[in-house]
């Protein structure tokens, strides 16, 4: 049976851009988001293989600490042409610095040197696995995938990490160049759009009460 989320909600995430977002889909559900920086959480090592497991990790770390209902996504950009890569170390392909401009360029030029040129072989798409987890070990799990495609030289400055470099399939404007609200896309204008936007329409689904 799925367990309705009520009340406080950590949010595991110490990733501003993220809590920004979930702070966002969260908004409209009358649940209180804390963060698991103003609580002073430490952050579990990323162990798990895929995104799931680590979605897993974050939350079931923070509600056992926490003693209150968790939140965690882990996420990541997934390149066909490189093999899946960054994937599950999308984050530590920035650095401890958080370069994302790097690490856009570093995947440009390993695009450069497969002789991913064309559109067609520049598919990559952002994966967003979402976990709930309660103390007593109960836990809620959705995934959300969105699909595009890579272009150089990244665009605009909106959003977070690899933004600038995506644009998803039927837009002609990279997540970079897009207000949070089109990102999310979410209802009554969109059955959403993001990665984190559409795993949250399934959570909110089986799991969230609208005020
Ligand atoms: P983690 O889930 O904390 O391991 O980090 C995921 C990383 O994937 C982030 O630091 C970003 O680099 C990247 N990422 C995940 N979601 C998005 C997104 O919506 N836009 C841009 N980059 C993202």
């Amino acid at each position: 049976m799925n367990r309705r989320i009520a009340g406080k909600l950590v949010i595991a995430t110490h990733n501003p851009g993220k809590l920004a977002e979930m702070r966002e889909l969260l908004a409209p559900y009358g649940v209180e988001a804390i963060s698991a920086g103003e609580l002073g959480l430490s952050e579990p090592e990323e162990t798990g293989d895929d995104f799931r497991a680590n979605a897993r990790i974050k939350a079931t770390s923070a509600a056992q600490s926490a003693k209150l209902p968790a939140f965690a996504d882990d996420s990541g950009l997934v390149i066909d042409a490189l093999d899946g890569a960054p994937g599950i170390h999308s984050a530590r392909w920035a650095g401890e610095t958080k370069d994302f401009s790097a690490a856009m360029a570093r995947i440009e030029r390993l695009l450069q040197e497969r002789g991913a040129t064309s559109a067609e072989k520049r598919k990559a798409h952002f994966v967003s696995a979402l976990c709930v987890a309660w103390p007593d070990g109960h836990l809620e799990e959705v995934e959300g995938r969105v699909d595009g495609t890579l272009v150089w030289p990244p665009r605009g400055a909106a959003g977070f990490g690899y933004d600038p470099a995506f644009l998803p399939d039927g837009h002609t404007r990279t997540f970079g160049e897009m207000t949070g609200i089109e990102k999310h896309g979410l209802p009554p204008r969109g059955l959403g759009l993001s990665h984190r936007a559409r795993a949250f329409v399934k959570l909110a689904e089986i799991a969230l009460d609208r005020r």
